[in-house]
């Protein structure tokens, strides 16, 4: 099996790699590590990093039995810094990697996000939701790049035929996400690690659903193993308020800082949680790993870097 990964050297293409390998698969990473980094990637024999711009020419060919196309910054303290980036990432990187799976019939798997849903009204997020995005707020270059993105994987299934599956991807966390990534979780950590304040946007009250990496990693690749367009929600259900994580993580590592509260950002969703009925329907998958137990395991990961 030769699979490509688009963003494979990031925070959750680096785990998709890293279960590829160990089934035995050829993986090419196609990545310009412009929030990713080489140390996810291991020395493999079987792996290949070309690093270039998914939305410039691409210079990988095929055959690739799966594409998966992860490439985008995902964090808001990256995509807020490179919005010209993303949007370039999620309208021409889309193009380009479904041109090349129809060109050796690859199949075709689009990382999607929860943030399609916007600051939703319904609640939880179904997949037949539409959302309630605000189309020149400033997270609109992440969240209408990936509804582009998501608009063009139908086209392309529609016109040519090619097997494609979107996937909404609803907040994830683990190992290789670094102290300075900017989402909610490593940056509590890194703040409680050095007894500086936890700075909480808002008040707290808005909520998110955290689901752990190796959860999120079969969930992906169970998906593979069936053929159904989507868009699937994966994510964990549990929803917690951004307090109550913050105080989890106060908790964990046994740490003196403080919980203090910064300015709300601009259009930060309110709350968000997945219905998984869906993919609970097709291939049986929830998630195993509780917030608490996922917190510690990262903890012993992101304590010793
Ligand atoms: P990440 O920033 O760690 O990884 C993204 C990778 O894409 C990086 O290695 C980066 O260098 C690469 N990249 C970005 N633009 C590129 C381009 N133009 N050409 C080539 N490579 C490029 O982020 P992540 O958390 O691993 O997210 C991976 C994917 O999953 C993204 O598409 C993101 O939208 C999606 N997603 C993630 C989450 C989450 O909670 N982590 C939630 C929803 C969706
Ligand atoms: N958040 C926070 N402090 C931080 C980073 C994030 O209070 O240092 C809040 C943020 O406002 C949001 C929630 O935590 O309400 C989740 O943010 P994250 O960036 O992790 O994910 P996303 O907003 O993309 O779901």
């Amino acid at each position: 099996m030769r699979v490509l990964i688009t963003g494979g050297a990031g925070f959750i293409g680096s785990h998709l790699v890293d279960f590829y390998l160990r089934e035995g698969a050829e993986v090419v990473v196609v990545d310009n590590l412009i929030t990713g980094s080489r140390e996810n990637l291991s020395d493999h024999k079987r792996l290949t990093l070309v690093e270039e711009d998914v939305s410039g020419k691409l210079s990988v060919t095929g055959p690739f039995d799966l594409i998966f196309h992860l490439a985008s910054p995902a964090s808001p303290k990256d995509y807020l810094r490179l919005p010209i980036e993303t949007l370039r990432t999620g309208s021409v990187g889309t193009i380009n990697t479904l041109e090349l799976a129809r060109s050796c019939r690859a199949r075709y798997i689009l990382a999607s996000t929860s943030e399609v849903y916007g600051d939703p009204q319904v609640h939880p997020q179904e997949e037949s939701y539409f959302g309630n995005v605000n189309p020149v707020g400033p997270r609109s270059v992440y969240d209408e790049a990936k509804r582009f993105a998501e608009a063009v994987t139908f086209a392309y299934q529609r016109k040519y035929g090619l097997k494609t599956t979107i996937i909404r991807i609803f907040n994830t966390y683990g190992p290789r996400m670094k102290k300075e990534d900017g989402r909610a979780i490593p940056t509590f950590f890194a703040q409680a690690l050095r007894n500086e304040p936890i700075t909480v946007f808002g008040d707290g009250n808005q909520t998110r659903s955290f689901c752990y990496i190796d959860d999120l990693i079969r969930g992906m690749v169970g998906l593979t193993r069936i053929d159904h367009p989507g868009p699937i929600n994966l994510g964990n259900p549990d929803e917690y308020r951004i307090i109550e994580l913050a105080t989890m993580i106060k908790e964990i590592t046994n740490s003196a800082s403080p919980i203090t509260f910064a300015p709300p950002l601009e259009d930060d969703p309110r709350r968000r949680c997945p219905d998984i009925s869906l993919v609970r329907s097709l291939i049986g998958w929830q998630p195993e790993i509780p917030l608490k137990e996922g917190l510690r395991r990262y903890y012993e990961w992101i304590r010793d870097i």
